[in-house]
């Protein structure tokens, strides 16, 4: 019943789904997550559930949010409900702080590529009580996130993500293990929340605000990028160059130069 199902289940492109069928690789990635019984794992899009059923194998139990509701319907047909805890919803619009609200978790999920970078910024709001994050993305985004400053690939998705988390790419999983295959090929990436005290003080949305203006115009330098927000002076004040470009700058580099713009905006002129 189930494989006739899968096989008249079409993949739905607006979903993003590129589903896992090596087994090779599904029990590589599950192995390099090592879930655990007692351990409250949460599955971003679990599709046909490649990796669920081997996470439930292992701890006995998963949480999953899962968009497409014939899918929905499949995984309720395939596990009782003490194993398979089903959210029925766009990863994008729930309230994280309420999934196991007050509870340790761990998430997980080969990531629908379309929406993984406004996903990962999202997830940033339940970041303080989850443990590890584990997601299969496109290569070129997990090079993204794990670049250091004076790369090309160095961005506002580094220095956001890089400010939160400490993060690990782990391995790269080929076209092939998937159906259908990608064009591109994937990674998976390990994102550990940094503790309270190893995070640096500073107004996080402005952060962001002064980070997407710097990085809008990779080209452009700071005094430029950042006329909007700050005066050359200030920028020179913070020890960095007004006429670097962003990608020089680290994350705390810009950490001190947010800093200085709030307090410039707290003073009374
Ligand atoms: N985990 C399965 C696997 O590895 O074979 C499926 C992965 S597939 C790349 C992405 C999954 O995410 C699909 O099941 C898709 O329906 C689901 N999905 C897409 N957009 C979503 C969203 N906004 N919220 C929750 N699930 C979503």
């Amino acid at each position: 019943m189930a494989q006739e199902w899968l096989e008249g289940h079409h993949a739905r492109k607006r979903f993003g789904q590129n589903f896992l069928h090596d087994r090779h690789w599904i029990e590589r990635i599950v192995r390099s997550i090592d879930p655990q019984p007692g351990e409250i794992l949460v599955e971003i899009g679990p599709g046909q559930a490649a990796l669920t059923r081997e996470v439930i194998a292992r701890a006995g139990h998963e949480t999953a949010v899962e968009i497409d509701r014939d899918l929905a319907q499949f995984l309720r047909q395939q596990f009782p409900e003490e194993q398979l805890d089903l959210i029925e919803a766009d990863a994008l619009e729930l309230d994280w702080t309420q999934v196991h609200a007050d509870q340790r978790i761990r998430i997980i999920g080969n990531l629908p590529y379309n929406i993984s970078s406004p996903l990962l910024f999202k997830l940033i709001e339940a970041a303080d009580r989850v443990i590890d994050q584990h997601f299969m993305l496109q290569r070129e985004v997990v090079d993204r996130m794990v670049a250091g400053p004076g790369t090309k690939t160095y961005g506002r998705l580094s220095v956001m993500l890089q400010y939160r988390y400490r993060m690990y790419k782990l391995f790269d999983v080929p076209p092939g293990a998937f159906t259908p295959a990608p064009k591109v090929v994937s990674s998976i990436v390990r994102m550990v929340p940094k503790a309270p005290n190893e995070l640096m003080p500073v107004p996080v949305d402005l952060m962001g605000n002064v980070v997407a203006h710097a990085f809008q115009q990779r080209r452009k330098t700071l005094r430029n990028a950042l006329s909007n927000l700050c005066e050359a002076d200030l920028i020179s004040q913070t020890g960095i160059d007004p006429g670097a470009r962003a990608e020089t700058l680290s994350v705390e580099d810009f950490v001190r130069l947010t800093n200085a713009i709030a307090s410039q905006a707290n003073t009374p002129q």
